[in-house]
């Protein structure tokens, strides 16, 4: 799970019949008025979680439909996390807008992602880091960490997202400083190793903290020798597994 607590799933997509190849999923659904990325991004705007034109670009660059099973491919436009194997899903369309907005990454930044997943959040985020970023994205389950590589293949970010195989709630110290880091698995605490290697002027991490049943989505700044902290709102993240998580 990764979404503010009791909201409720919408959208059509199961209640019609889904062609086989996720393309024809694609061209049906605009000919069908079926939910799609461009009606998931029209609610997430009216609803104010999407709110800079770019944010909007972003998202609708990376279309959700080819970061999910195919078992889930008639709920990929539902504003819901969705299995994706491992007991892992793929994050909720409005905690990713939300996380989206807060991390302000910009052109030719270099972003840690930590819990790649299906690799959906890491493809957005590079859409906004183009050109000359990169988004560094790990994750601790190696069969996903695989899917995450060929789903950003056919999705046109394998330029710009290197997946890497580890346990990232130490960081990544080989590719430090980071001028964002963006963590979509519940820590117990704010993992110091991750705020070490954030850039020291104008570096940003966010973070889910607290227990297991409600976190807090943590904004970490660092700049001018300190270090800001601030509460962004509840969430509830799968555990952050490793050295500096659960
Ligand atoms: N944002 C992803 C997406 O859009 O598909 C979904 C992230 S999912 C909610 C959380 C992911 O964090 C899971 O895939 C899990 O295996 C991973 N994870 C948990 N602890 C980790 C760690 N220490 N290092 C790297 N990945 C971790």
């Amino acid at each position: 799970m990764d979404e503010p607590v009791g909201r409720a799933a919408r959208g059509l997509a199961n209640a019609f019949p889904a062609p086989a190849s996720l393309r024809g999923v694609a061209r049906w659904r605009r000919a069908s008025g079926a939910p799609d990325m461009a009606s998931l991004v029209r609610d997430l705007k009216e609803e104010g979680l999407v709110r800079r034109p770019e944010v909007e670009r972003a998202l609708l660059s990376a279309d959700r439909v080819l970061f999910v099973p195919p078992s889930e491919a008639g709920s990929a436009y539902e504003d819901a996390p969705l299995s994706i194997g491992h007991e892992q899903t793929i994050s909720a369309p409005h905690m990713v807008a939300i996380m989206v907005e807060a991390l302000d990454a910009r052109a030719g930044m270099k972003v840690l992602e930590v819990g790649g997943g299906s690799g959906w959040h890491a493809a957005v985020i590079a859409s906004l880091v183009r050109p000359g970023g990169r988004v560094i994205s790990v994750e601790r389950i190696a069969p996903l960490a695989e899917a995450a590589r060929k789903n950003l293949e056919r999705a046109g970010f394998a330029d710009a997202v290197t997946v890497v195989v580890a346990d990232g709630s130490v960081g990544f110290p080989a590719e430090a400083p980071f001028d964002r880091i963006s963590v979509a698995a519940a820590a117990p605490s704010i993992p110091q190793a991750l705020v070490d290697q954030l850039r020291p002027e104008g570096g940003k991490l966010l973070v889910p903290v607290g227990p297991l049943s409600v976190q807090d989505l943590t904004e970490v700044e660092r700049g001018g020798g300190r270090v800001r902290k601030r509460s962004l709102g509840g969430c509830v993240f799968v555990p952050l597994v490793g050295a500096e998580g659960y």
